[in-house]
């Protein structure tokens, strides 16, 4: 039995995700606080060229603000704030804010409302950096420390009283790769009626590691399972040139897509607080047709577009508080309705599990909640729980043969991983991990 060494990793992961203070850890090297100050001392040895000292000062997102709140938060005018904005759009892929996430801002000492430095740091291993010169003009630099990138393959057997998310997890899939691996898989198995205990997965990931211990991201590569009721079936990653391609996800060896043709949920915790159908309106407190699904939620939780597609609408109505409408290429179109704040906007292409916006009560709603709905390309609704799959076109032509070029890249990779030692055995999960560096 090598049970103790496979769950090293496991535990590993685990005191990552749940606090990065653990002594345990912080005994063995130095924390990953005190590693970022390092970078931080490193990075302030290169702003010699701002003559003073800039004062700096932290902007902490506060739930449901958005950066120009944030900024303004700690002195900054609309002004600055728009130029930091802008210079950022050009640069950087800020994402969703989270509650809690820091910025920091320095001001000028002879002019403590000029701004001359916007510092964030998207993880302890990149850091975006403007600073103003002289000449009034911000200058974008980013700091990188060295990643460390290696393909790790996970092997293993749906067992016995086991979900797929913890047997995922059991194995030592990264946490925060949990929810993307079981998506993909998920596009091809019916967990709920033909999952098998017994069925065997196997996940090849490329992580990306700074100082080989603190996770920063990664992608699936490779997605296998073979169960007694579902046959075969596998699913491998196509990357364009472009990042944001619409067409970047995972596809079946004949072009297929997967990813995006299962519908994704809207919302981290799923509780239905009114289902689809005639009720008896909380507000009005007639009967009427409710068009979607309440889901219950706080104000601030992050909305997701369950498909990929183009907004169609971004707005606010009287009856729909802030909402979001979304056309998929199936020609139907989720909505997405009192919300508090609005992330896209119209004619913008987003992806399936995209934030697009955050829970709120705003509109004709007796509390926080999203009201999701999906009109059918006829312009009737229909009920949210039933629609599955939005189909998607299949890669063609050059796309088909860019995608079979990067399948046989995955299977080399994939039989590499698969020849390399095991760095973790469970007998009882009947699961190995393996990892190669490229
Ligand atoms: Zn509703």
């Amino acid at each position: 039995m090598r049970v103790e060494s496979f769950f090293l990793p496991v535990l590993f992961f685990a005191f990552l995700i749940s606090s990065c203070k653990q002594e345990e850890i912080v005994e063995k090297q130095p924390s990953p606080e005190a590693q970022f100050a390092e970078i931080q001392r490193k990075i302030d040895s290169l702003q010699n060229f701002i003559s003073n000292r800039p004062i700096l000062k932290a902007a902490i997102v506060e739930p449901n603000f958005g950066l120009f709140q944030t900024l303004q938060s700690v002195g900054l005018d609309l002004k600055q704030s728009l130029q930091i904005g802008n210079t950022l759009a050009d640069t950087v892929e800020l994402g969703a804010l989270k509650a809690g996430q820091v910025f920091w801002v320095g001001f000028d000492p002879k002019d403590t409302s000029r701004a001359v430095l916007f510092r964030y740091a998207e993880n302890l291993a990149t850091l975006h950096f403007l600073m103003r010169d002289s000449a009034d003009e911000w200058t974008y630099k980013i700091v990188e420390k060295p990643a460390s990138v290696r393909y790790a393959l996970y092997d293993g057997v749906l067992q016995e009283g086991g979900n797929l998310y913890n047997a995922l997890r059991d194995i030592g899939i990264p946490q925060n790769m949990v929810g993307v691996v079981a998506g993909v898989l998920e596009c091809k198995v019916n967990f709920r009626t033909d999952a098998r205990v017994g069925d065997k997965f196997k996940i090849l990931l490329k992580e990306t590691r700074f100082q080989d211990t603190i996770w920063i991201g990664g992608s699936v590569l490779y997605a296998g399972y073979n169960g007694s009721r579902v046959k075969h079936s596998e699913a491998f990653l196509y990357l364009e040139a472009d990042p944001k391609s619409s067409y970047n996800a995972h596809y079946t060896e004949d072009g297929e897509a997967l990813i995006h043709s299962g519908l994704r949920y809207p919302l981290d915790r799923l509780h239905i607080t009114s289902g689809y159908g005639s009720r008896i309106h909380p507000i009005t407190g007639s009967r009427a047709f409710h068009s979607g699904v309440d889901y219950r939620g706080a104000v601030g939780t992050p909305v997701y577009a369950v498909a990929e597609g183009v907004v169609v609408q971004s707005s606010f109505s009287n009856e729909n508080g802030n909402f979001i409408a979304i056309k998929h290429s199936d020609n139907s179109q989720s909505w997405y309705l009192h919300l508090s704040q609005r992330g896209v906007s119209n004619g913008q292409r987003v992806k399936g599990r995209q934030t697009i916006g955050k829970v709120g009560n705003t509109g004709r709603s007796s509390g926080p909640h999203l009201h999701l709905a999906i009109k059918q390309p006829n312009g009737s609704w229909m009920n949210p729980l039933l629609k599955k799959m939005i189909a998607t076109p299949k890669l063609e032509g050059a796309k088909l043969m860019a995608l079979k070029e990067q399948i046989k890249t995955i299977r080399d990779i994939l039989d590499k991983t698969e020849a390399a030692e095991p760095r973790g055995i469970s007998d009882s999960l009947q699961a190995t991990v393996k990892w190669i560096e490229p």
